[in-house]
């Protein structure tokens, strides 16, 4: 049976976000007000969910805002070293970059690689030297704007060594400073789900740390007739509890896209604790849920019919 609704979600990023400020909080409902608006334009052109998934995590890339494309946050060493993945719920394809320094555009790099490459996952400065094969494909360097390169002094300033994750999660505040990864899931007019996520990683990484966001399983999943979904928040305990690998078996079992979302999220919190993560996720009779268990995180969607997209950030908006 052919349906016609369509629906976009977005997430800019779970996270310890209270200290934002009110100008910073504007630019930030606005990017996701975009975001969404971008999926948007796609599916209300009959295009599919996979394409709208990308173009609205491009968006966010873009806008310079979130962390993720030239918003990105900073290594160590002052660096940045992108992830992002893309999955099509039609046939489980999947494409990612994991470590990839300094470019903006991951999302659509990890695009290339789901319809170009016969492999799924590329790291490092070698992802570069492939992306200059794949037909269409451009990669734009992103650079650490002005505010970035001052907040990596900051933090950096506090944290003469290497931070522990424990001393990183409680300096930069409960989860980290800013949850400001990006990712969309889609439901497009045909059924066909889809989840695109990209990231800058978390603040004072490593250099080479890669977290949940470019793996399947991990930071997003997506297929046709289950689930679609993208996690936020620190990889290091989203990816031990393989989040969204739990959203779809909570879904194969019989539970929907929210009550799924939900409980495993419960569960991560269960074992690691809470202030941790959040998810966005979206069934494929259409259902949206958008749990977290931070401060705040930001979330917009639009249906099929919608005017506006609806823009939230805080968990007193759904009440
Ligand atoms: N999950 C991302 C990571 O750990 C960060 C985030 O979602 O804010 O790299």
């Amino acid at each position: 049976m052919t349906q016609t609704n369509w629906v976009i979600v977005v997430h800019g990023g779970a996270g310890a976000m209270r200290s934002m400020g009110a100008e910073k909080e504007a630019e930030y409902r606005l990017g996701l007000a975009e975001a969404a608006r971008a999926g948007a334009a796609v599916l209300a052109r009959s295009e599919s969910a996979i394409d709208a998934a990308t173009a609205a995590v491009a968006a966010m890339e873009a806008s310079g805002v979130f962390n993720a494309g030239h918003g990105s946050c900073l290594t160590l060493d002052g660096e940045i070293e992108v992830d992002a993945a893309v999955m099509d719920g039609r046939d489980l394809s999947y494409g990612a970059i994991a470590g990839v320094p300094g470019l903006s555009n991951a999302v659509e790099l990890a695009e290339g690689i789901r319809t170009g490459s016969p492999h799924c996952l590329f790291a490092g400065s070698k992802a570069l030297q492939l992306a200059a094969t794949l037909p269409g494909f451009t990669a734009i360097e992103a650079r650490p704007s002005a505010e970035r390169v001052r907040k990596w002094e900051s933090h950096r300033r506090n944290n003469p060594v290497a931070p522990s994750l424990a001393d990183q999660l409680t300096a930069l505040g409960g989860t980290h400073d800013e949850g400001d990864t990006v990712g969309a899931v889609a439901l497009d007019g045909e059924g066909n789900l889809a989840a695109a996520v990209s990231t800058g990683g978390i603040w004072l990484k490593q250099p080479g740390r890669v977290g949940d966001s470019p793996l399947a399983g991990s930071g997003l999943w997506a297929e046709n007739d289950c689930v679609a979904c993208a996690a936020t928040g620190t990889g290091e305990f989203i990816m031990r509890v393989a989040l969204a690998a739990d959203i779809r078996s909570r879904v194969q079992a019989g539970s929907t896209a929210s009550h799924a979302a939900k409980d495993a999220l419960a569960a991560l919190r269960e074992r690691f604790g809470s202030d941790r993560a959040g998810v966005i996720a979206l069934g494929h009779d259409g259902e949206i849920a958008a749990p977290f268990d931070t401060a705040g995180m930001g979330r917009a969607w639009m249906r099929s019919g919608d005017a506006e997209p609806t823009v939230r950030v805080w968990p007193e908006e759904d009440q």
